[in-house]
């Protein structure tokens, strides 16, 4: 499994495979298990059939690693496009970004000014950009660009971040993240890291989401806790239980497409539980990442090969 999981990690950032599979057809239709369509408008129709059902919604403009100025500044184009977008609408809707869309490799200032133009925004609008995390080599740059934005007063509460279990660093992280007031995603980690930044071992990174978990629940901010893992969330639920934490001061997050059945449980049930909606022409790498987390995803990648 380990060996299916770091096989596809490693295709994800193959750009031969990624540029034929990304404009061919069958790749387009595979692709539409895990991505809500390729225009702003197909995302905006799913985070309204979402709404429908109770759930909220962040939205991803799929895209990382550009590698030009104007590939940079036209994805901050395209948040500034979705949060009009969302102003007018009745949804609970906000979105997620990543810094090495917004410009990273090429220039840490041009990544630093196409989201604090995209925080200034939803900060106006009364929204909020969550800033995803990537790999290792941008976790503290990821921290520091959100610090800083959140460190202006009138951006505070309208930028947040991502933390992964995986790493051994993240307690570490959270409570200076949370000493700001911060508020935090919560995930697994869907990269492949080193043993020495990250836990190798499925149990270790469970015992320390949940570890986690109880530090994000204790800290009076409203945080995320991204999982389809059913014991995660179990333990979610019974630590707010014991503690006598309020259900509405945090919400479960999902992405698209996983574990709908779970997605809709935790709704009837009361939970608050917002999906993540990713959409867009450049799904390749986002897709490889679902892939590598459940390796018999291919069978369902299969069979849509063999359908006509
Ligand atoms: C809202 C959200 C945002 C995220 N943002 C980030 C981010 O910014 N940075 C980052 O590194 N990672 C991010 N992730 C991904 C995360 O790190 C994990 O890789 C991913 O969520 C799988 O971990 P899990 O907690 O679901 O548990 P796992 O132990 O991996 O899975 C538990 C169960 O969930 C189901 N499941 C999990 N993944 C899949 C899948 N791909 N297909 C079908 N079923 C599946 C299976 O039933 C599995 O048994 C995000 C995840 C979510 C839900």
């Amino acid at each position: 499994m380990s060996f299916l999981r770091s096989a596809f990690i490693a295709l994800s950032g193959n750009s031969l495979l990624r540029r034929f599979v990304e404009r061919s057809v069958p790749g387009r239709r595979m692709s539409a298990r895990f991505v809500a369509g390729f225009r702003i408008e197909d995302a905006m129709t799913a985070a309204h059939a979402l709404h429908q059902q109770g759930f909220s919604v962040t939205l991803d403009s799929l895209g990382e690693n550009v590698s030009s100025v104007g590939q940079a500044r036209q994805a901050a184009q395209i948040y500034h496009w979705l949060l009009d977008a969302i102003a007018p609408s009745s949804l609970n809707a906000n979105v997620s970004l990543k810094l090495t869309q917004m410009g990273m490799d090429l220039d840490p200032a041009l990544a630093l000014e196409n989201v604090s133009g995209l925080v200034r925004h939803a900060a106006a609008a009364r929204n909020f950009v969550r800033v995803d995390m990537e790999g290792a080599a941008y976790t503290q740059p990821t921290i520091d660009v959100v610090r800083n934005l959140h460190a202006a007063p009138e951006n505070r509460g309208h930028v947040g971040i991502v933390i992964q279990a995986y790493l051994r660093r993240s307690a570490g992280d959270i409570d200076a993240l949370v000493k700001d007031g911060i508020r935090i995603r919560l995930c697994k980690g869907a990269y492949k890291e080193p043993p020495s930044l990250a836990f190798p071992d499925k149990k270790d990174v469970d015992a320390n989401y949940v570890a986690l978990m109880k530090m994000l629940l204790k800290s009076g901010i409203f945080h995320g806790i991204a999982t389809h893992d059913p014991a995660m969330i179990a333990a979610t639920k019974e630590f707010a239980r014991a503690e006598r934490i309020d259900p509405s001061t945090f919400e479960f997050q999902m992405l698209y497409g996983i574990r709908r059945d779970l997605q809709r449980s935790l709704v009837e049930e009361g939970y608050g539980v917002r999906v993540y909606v990713p959409f867009g022409d450049e799904w390749y790498p986002y897709f490889m990442r679902r892939l590598a987390e459940r390796p018999a995803n291919v069978l369902f990648l299969a069979r849509n090969l063999l359908r006509r």
